[in-house]
């Protein structure tokens, strides 16, 4: 060690926090001689400086990942092993945010370990039929209101029910009358229909598909109704 160097054992004063600490707190730089800021403040700087240049940081981070040596790489595995199981809830929460953020890498991996493993995949669906029926069960329900009420408007805007000057807001409102009879079917067990109050299709009067015109009723009811007012009566 060069003697112009002052030894381990001095202090100094640091010029950021202005605390005076051993030299051993002051980290030392490739020559030899220690940092004028003390080991913490240093890291305060780094840590603000990686904050204020993220793109450079990625860039750096990455270089850093792929020239580690293999016990670079054990030691961070067990450390990041040791973390995840510290706080588990912690370690879930971050794999789902990453998996949201990489939805394409997730998608692009899954579908390439279905291929490479596709034997066990058709197991797996042999084995877990009724589950996975559940599963597409639950997708159709979710998606069914809407459905219904597309397949329900085509067909209506074939018979020029549905006026030219229906906004989108009254569409919403349409397709909130469809999923409140899937709503109902759900939480009574009767099946339920949408049904026009004043008919379509009517020899004296010709209703319309919008909001206003329409509820969710008993199928039961509605079929027995047709095509008649509930005024005009049998
Ligand atoms: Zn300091």
């Amino acid at each position: 060690m060069a003697s112009s160097f002052p030894s381990a054992t001095e202090d100094r004063t640091c010029t950021d926090c202005r605390i005076t600490k051993p030299l051993t707190e002051f980290f030392q730089r490739g020559g030899g001689a220690r940092r004028k800021n003390c080991k913490s403040c240093s890291y305060k700087t780094t840590r603000q400086w990686a904050l204020d240049n993220p793109s450079k940081t990625a860039i750096y981070n990455k270089r850093w990942y792929v020239s580690r040596s293999p016990e670079q790489c054990e030691i961070q595995r067990l450390r990041q092993r040791k973390r995840r199981a510290a706080d588990p809830e912690k370690a879930r929460a971050a794999l789902r945010r990453w998996q949201k953020e990489n939805r394409a890498k997730v998608n692009a991996t899954s579908r390439k370990w279905r291929e490479e493993n596709s034997a066990w995949f058709k197991e797996y669906a042999i084995v877990n039929r009724e589950k996975l029926r559940e599963k597409e069960r639950r997708t159709y329900r979710k998606s069914s209101a809407k459905a219904i009420a597309r397949a329900r408007r085509h067909q209506l805007l074939k018979k020029r029910a549905e006026p030219l000057w229906l906004t989108l807001d009254m569409q919403q409102a349409i397709l909130a009358v469809y999923e409140e009879a899937v709503r109902l079917a759900k939480e009574t067990g009767i099946p339920h229909h949408v049904d026009h109050i004043i008919p379509l299709n009517n020899s004296k009067v010709c209703g319309l598909h919008v909001p206003w015109n329409l509820q969710a009723i008993p199928a039961s009811a509605n079929m027995s109704k047709g095509n008649r007012l509930l005024f005009e009566g049998g």
